[in-house]
């Protein structure tokens, strides 16, 4: 229901009612199973709703290698001693959304069909790059279901425009915006509330959801690839079982993050959750005064994914951290609608930084780790990565902790070729296309050029349409056939 759903009637996010508990020896049952079977087994803890046989049904569909450029879903790559990369994009899309919004049609789909709803499901999604290229991805041809995704004109990389741009299939539809990334958010937030459109919609036997991270079913896939690679990391014997591992997440809408702190809620032995910020650094400020303030200059950086000053995923977190006070997430989130600004208590406060260490860097920085990992490992990573790294080498320096850790990398390079040739020295002065540069980057990192990156340039240009923010509301009824 949740995930058919994506937001609550109120407005408030989905969470599990309890969080269910995992033990060391279910942990160490998972060391000869696939990735996809891992997933079974987790999401059989949270999707109480789905039989065994629907669970398998969608780990199986998502997490093969069709999907994923390597068999086990998730790479780990070791960087130096007793730091690991969980590099979670090896998806079609090359960022780590696919490892959710692969499976999340599967999810949908069966749940509508559970739920005997016979309305088509329109998906909108509001995008900064690589949300929407995952989701058109994920329900390209899923039969009940129409997508339409809004990206900013000009706030996305060439490659990730390209991508979007050249989507194929039948129910699949992209429109640039002429505005930034909260432009297309309001405006999608804006039609799923809007009376008259959600009449218009049962009148035509369509229903929305929602595919951002704010939905329950993009949350929980997440926390799979925390289980598993502890359960990795155990079998290679890099840390034993019990060990405490600490995790760093580059972070923008806090999902990614909160995943890792649900896998530790469950009792994977995780220690602490470094969260990293770009120069929009709200979190960082959060995490370390217990003050959330939006009231601040929002700035481009090399790292757009992260380029985020409203973390809605946060909620999920205080909701917790209150002992599930929900009128106290309430007032505060009003607040922050409302003047921007709330600050949480004195027993929140110690709590998040007991758990959490918040840091940020800036796009010097950022290049500057890119350069120094290519020196000094021979790894190249893309912009976003780079932040947890240099994020991760200030809290070591800070604070001695050796603890194993394990750093989630979020984008192939490829992703953001621009960025990360200028970070190596590398950028060509003039350029016919993005192609030129990819092969450039190719040469210099030596990394295997993603076959479905490749395969976009012959690719024809489908929707190269951008309109007014205030158009979108007419534009999605338009396309669906309701005006
Ligand atoms: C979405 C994204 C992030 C931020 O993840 P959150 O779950 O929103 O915190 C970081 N890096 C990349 C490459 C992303 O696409």
């Amino acid at each position: 229901m949740a995930i058919a759903q994506g937001i609550s009637e109120e407005g408030g996010l989905f969470v599990p009612e309890s969080i269910p508990a995992i033990s060391m020896d279910e942990l160490r049952s998972m060391a000869d199973k696939t990735y996809a079977q891992r997933a079974a087994y987790v999401f059989s803890k949270y999707l109480t709703d789905y039989t065994e046989a629907e669970l398998r049904y969608c780990t199986e569909s998502a997490y093969n290698t069709k999907v994923f450029d390597t068999e086990n879903i998730a790479e780990i790559a070791h960087l130096f001693d007793g730091t690991y990369m969980l590099e979670l994009w090896h998806g079609p899309t090359c960022a780590f959304k696919d490892m959710a919004l692969q499976i999340l049609p599967y999810f949908l789909t069966t749940a509508v069909k559970k739920l005997h709803m016979d309305r088509k499901v329109v998906i909108l999604v509001a995008t900064s790059g690589d949300t929407g290229k995952a989701a058109l991805e994920g329900f390209q041809d899923v039969p009940g279901t129409e997508i339409m995704v809004f990206y900013p004109v000009e706030g996305v990389s060439d490659m990730q425009k390209r991508q979007m741009i050249t989507q194929e299939g039948e129910n699949v539809n992209v429109c640039a915006i002429k505005g930034n990334f909260d432009d297309c958010q309001s405006g999608v937030k804006k039609i799923f509330t809007d009376h008259d459109v959600l009449a218009a919609l049962e009148q035509g036997g369509m229903t929305f959801s929602s595919a951002n991270s704010i939905n329950w079913g993009r949350l929980v896939p997440q926390i799979v690839y925390y289980v598993s690679a502890y359960v990795s990391l155990a079998e290679e014997g890099e840390i034993a079982y019990g060990d405490q591992l600490n995790v760093v997440v580059p972070t923008g809408n806090f999902g990614n993050i909160l995943a890792a702190y649900y896998a530790k809620q469950m009792g994977v032995p995780i220690g602490k959750l470094i969260c990293a910020s770009n120069i929009n650094k709200v979190l960082t400020d959060f995490i370390r005064t217990g003050v959330y303030d939006r009231n601040r200059q929002f700035y481009a950086t090399v790292s757009p994914s992260m380029d985020i000053l409203i973390s809605s995923n946060l909620e999920r977190l205080l909701y917790l951290l209150t002992g599930e006070d929900d009128a106290k997430v309430r007032e505060w989130f009003t607040a922050l609608s409302e003047t921007g600004r709330y600050e949480v208590t004195d027993a929140v406060k110690e709590k998040l930084s007991a758990l959490f260490y918040g840091g940020f860097c800036d796009d010097d920085e950022t290049k500057a780790t890119i350069a120094q990992l290519h020196k000094e490992y021979g790894y190249t990573c893309d912009t976003h990565t780079a932040v947890a790294v240099k994020v991760y080498q200030d809290y070591c320096r800070e604070t001695g902790d050796t603890t194993k850790t394990i750093i989630a990398s979020t984008a192939s390079p490829y992703k953001f070729s621009v960025s990360v040739l200028e970070a190596l020295g590398e950028m060509p002065d003039s350029y016919t296309d993005e192609y030129e540069l990819v092969e450039k980057l190719h040469e210099v990192s030596g990394l295997e050029v993603p076959q479905s990156l490749a395969a976009l340039k012959s690719k024809p240009r489908r929707f190269t349409g951008s309109i007014d923010k205030t158009e979108m509301q007419q534009y999605v009824l338009h396309q669906l056939g309701l005006s």
